[in-house]
């Protein structure tokens, strides 16, 4: 069975084509276009459409690296279904080194949009429209925002069986459920009914590149799983060990201002009782340690050096 035709910002790609589309969104005041660049790749032969997107908040560079180390690899010239690939989502934010747009709105929040609304809801509202209804599954890139460091992670939607399989077949160093948050892309997504993970990775504006990889890794094991990987790209990264499943999260949070010093790598395993992390004032005077609350692991480090009173220092879980 020959594959659908794919249909973008009025452009249309048959199956066995590739091309680089894009979907205009709205005008800066010097008349400058702000568009989303969507490159699809479609089989001639029938298989899922899967949409692999990156840059949603702007700053957040490992998701577009993988994306474009994909598409340089030729790993989404897959043999049946298609690929949308949006290394970018947010060009303006990508531009200006920030998650948010000209209206000071973070995108992951205006979803679904609205046609008429400022810029973070208009991309929100012609990305749906133009693209969702096309899909079957969705990944989405992302890393921590601001100097969070997230440890390689799938987030997944309890309430979606598919969500649940997908994160299974990513397997990501960390996985876990979390909460559909308002206004977000995967929160649409459920809403819509197309299958979608969330990949954290790394911090932003700095690339990664055991994080960039383990994106890698994970796309691959999702195409591989649908049969959709070339033969070649197929043995590439076959994967061997298995997500660790976190059931319990927490903050921990600085309990004084100061500076924060992390005594622990992240994605490694803590004991309770260990100390993860000091905080201490500038005149050698007053320490503070930071311990674990229980066994289990820690994947998500903060790495801003001075440090305000309640700001989150690390994310770890129990398995
Ligand atoms: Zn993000």
């Amino acid at each position: 069975m020959t594959n659908k035709e794919i249909t973008i910002g009025g452009q249309t790609v048959a199956p066995g084509e590739d091309k680089l589309l894009s979907i205009p969104i709205d005008r800066l005041p010097t008349g400058t276009l702000i568009d989303i660049p969507v490159y699809v790749f479609n089989a001639k032969k029938s298989g899922p459409t899967v949409l692999v997107q990156a840059g949603l908040h702007g700053d957040e560079i490992n998701g577009i690296e993988i994306v474009r180390r994909m598409i340089a690899e030729k790993s989404f010239k897959v043999k049946k279904g298609a690929i949308i690939a949006v290394p970018i989502l947010n060009i303006f934010g990508f531009i200006h080194f920030s998650r948010d747009v000209p209206d000071g709105k973070d995108v992951n929040r205006s979803f679904p949009g609205t046609k008429s609304g400022s810029m973070a809801s208009r991309i929100a509202y012609h990305y749906l429209n133009q693209v969702m209804h096309q899909i079957d599954y969705g990944i989405d890139l992302h890393t921590g925002g601001g100097r969070r460091h997230n440890f390689p992670q799938i987030r997944y939607t309890a309430e979606d069986e598919q969500s649940v399989e997908l994160a299974e077949i990513f397997n990501a160093p960390i996985s876990f459920a979390s909460k559909l948050i308002k206004g977000s892309f995967r929160n649409a997504a459920f809403r819509m009914k197309k299958p979608t993970v969330v990949f954290e990775a790394g911090e932003s504006m700095r690339f990664d590149d055991y994080s960039i990889v383990e994106g890698i890794k994970g796309i691959s094991n999702v195409l591989r799983h649908f049969g959709m990987l070339s033969d070649t790209e197929s043995t590439k990264y076959e994967e061997v060990n298995k997500t660790i499943h976190l059931n319990t999260r927490r903050w921990l949070r600085a309990p004084t201002a100061g500076m924060f010093i992390p005594k622990t790598t992240n994605g490694s395993e803590i004991s309770k009782g260990q100390v993860l992390g000091i905080i201490t004032d500038t005149f050698a005077k007053r320490t503070k340690q930071i311990k674990a609350p229980f066994d289990g692991y820690v994947f998500c480090v903060n790495h801003q050096a001075v440090i305000n009173q309640g700001e989150a220092l690390f994310h770890v879980g129990t398995a």
